[in-house]
């Protein structure tokens, strides 16, 4: 659906960059209906690139997320969705995918308007949202148990049954993929959602549950609660009606999960942090190296989980790979996120600018050379811009090495010792979501791929996502599978049955 299509809410004011016709969804879903939150509270959605509010949210509490998760429970239950065999889930799921890639310009202006990234990685978000939707479309009827050879004289089998209901808790740096990532395969596999998308960017998540609903997803199957973290989100994780939480955002809120999790025994998955490490060796092609650095650390704002943000790079290439990085960043200036040509958005937040500047300092004060960037910026007088950073003489113990910074500021480190001087390097970190290696030497760059302690390795590349291939962390970056096949195991129980056979 192209913008004009869309009709204004009468509750949003006007905004730069918000075409008069731009719609907000601002009511939440929650059993089928479009509401106001219980107590009539709402909260203000902001614009980062220009500071404006775009938008009144109803703001889900307490009260609201019990009304959307006893929905979903009864949803859950009614004979129409125990009723829905996977083939016709996966129906539904790729109805989905098609009214998403209708209204993919809309959504994409939707999401730059309320998280600040460009069009450009909007379009792409959307694009791998919809894909997404249509591989667990695809994957809902190959969801299967097995029959298990045992001793005695009995069939044992194995069913894969859905879990119930899902709180699904999502951040705001990838909205609408990460909304995706979690209810496609929950509906695939037969579950009801409760969705609670971040305070800060709530529209596509929004329009997603919307959209369902036209598509022809039971009402309460799947509903949409946006609100704040220890309000909205802990009620979530605390429901005894909730059988499963599957999260996406930092350690300390997944630490915090967890042991809200642990009074029902829920089932948890989680998809935290990290602190990727990008190792270059000597023997890489050094243009595609340095190319792809910059990729790692700069696409998204740097406001991406598996961020590039250690570059590790062999003594002998360190100068080569610094001076191209830096021809690039030269070129690479924050812009209206809206306007073709920018490759650089504004971050989410003040808050999350000024948590990055104060990262910038820190580096500063513990000793590490900022070579350039790292200051505040604004586009036409307003907006949370940072300037791309590069950290040079950066130690393994600075707080800019450890911690995620979640903005766009490179650490750049150099290393000796062959692999083994690569891979201690790498794996000084309590993360691991995601690594890169760059070799021309392919047994040296898959030892090294292998050595690494992270849920996803990328050699030759950065950033490369399917839908086909799992996603997730080792060590504090969580724990659980998202998309391919392995995300099944996030969705189901397994039951085993047994049959006397006399
Ligand atoms: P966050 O942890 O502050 O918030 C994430 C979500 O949790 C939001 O919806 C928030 O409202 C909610 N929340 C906050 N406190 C809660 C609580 N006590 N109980 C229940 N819910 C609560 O993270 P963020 O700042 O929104 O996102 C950035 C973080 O997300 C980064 O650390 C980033 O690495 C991580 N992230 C990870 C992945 C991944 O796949 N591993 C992907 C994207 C982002």
């Amino acid at each position: 659906m192209a913008d004009d299509q869309l009709t204004r809410d009468p509750r949003a004011p006007s905004a730069r960059g918000a075409s008069p016709a731009t719609r907000f969804p601002t009511r939440l879903i929650i059993g089928g209906e479009a509401l106001d939150a219980a107590s009539g509270a709402t909260f203000p959605t902001v614009n980062p690139a220009t500071e404006e509010v775009l938008a009144e949210v109803a703001l889900a509490g307490g009260d609201d997320v019990d009304r959307a998760v006893r929905s979903a429970r009864e949803a859950y239950a009614s004979a129409t969705w125990q009723g829905t065999g996977a083939r016709q889930r996966g129906r539904l799921l790729h109805r989905l995918a098609e009214a998403v890639e209708r209204e993919a310009d809309a959504l994409a202006r939707l999401e730059t308007l309320d998280n600040g990234k460009t069009l450009f990685e909007s379009a792409v978000d959307v694009r791998l949202a919809a894909a997404t939707l249509r591989y667990f479309g695809g994957l809902a009827d190959k969801v299967h148990g097995e029959t298990i050879p045992v001793d005695g004289g009995y069939l044992n089998y194995t069913r894969r049954e859905p879990i119930g209901v899902v709180g699904a808790i999502v951040p705001w740096n990838f909205p609408i993929t990460q909304a995706v990532w979690k209810v496609a395969p929950a509906i695939a596999c037969g579950n009801a959602v409760v969705l609670k998308p971040s305070e800060n960017t709530p529209f596509t998540a929004l329009r997603l549950a919307e959209l369902a609903l036209e598509c022809g997803v039971p009402p309460g199957i799947f509903n949409c609660v946006p609100g704040y973290g220890p309000d909205a989100g802990r009620a979530l994780v605390r429901h005894a009606l909730v059988d499963k939480v599957a999260f996406t955002g930092s350690t300390a809120t997944g630490r915090s999960i967890m042991r809200d999790a642990a009074d029902t025994v829920k089932r948890v998955t989680l998809e935290l942090g990290g602190k990727s490490p990008n190792i270059v060796f000597a023997d890489a092609d050094l243009d595609a190296a340095a190319r792809g650095a910059f990729q790692a650390i700069f696409y998204g704002k740097g406001e991406v989980c598996a961020a590039g943000s250690r570059l590790l790079v062999e003594d002998a290439v360190y100068d080569a790979v610094r001076d191209r990085l830096l021809e690039r960043m030269a070129v690479l200036k924050p812009g209206d996120p809206l306007q073709k040509g920018t490759r650089l958005g504004a971050l989410v937040s003040g808050a999350q600018r000024d948590r990055v500047l104060a990262y910038v300092a820190r580096g500063r004060e513990q000793g590490a050379r900022l070579t350039t960037g790292g200051s505040a910026a604004a586009v036409g007088g307003r907006g949370w811009f940072v300037e791309p950073a590069l950290f040079e003489d950066v130690q393994a113990d600075m707080t800019i090495a450890r911690e995620e910074i979640f903005g766009p500021v490179l650490a750049m480190m150099r290393f000796s010792g062959g692999e083994a001087g690569a891979v201690a390097l790498a794996n000084d970190t309590i993360y691991g979501l995601a690594a890169a290696v760059w070799s021309r030497d392919i047994g040296k760059a898959l030892r090294t791929a292998h050595a690494i302690r992270a849920g996803t390795v990328w050699v030759n590349c950065y950033n490369a996502y399917d839908p086909a291939s799992p996603f997730g962390g080792m060590k504090q970056s969580g724990f659980g599978r998202e998309l391919g096949v392995h995300a099944v195991e996030a969705y189901t129980e397994v039951k085993s049955v047994w049959v006397a056979l006399s």
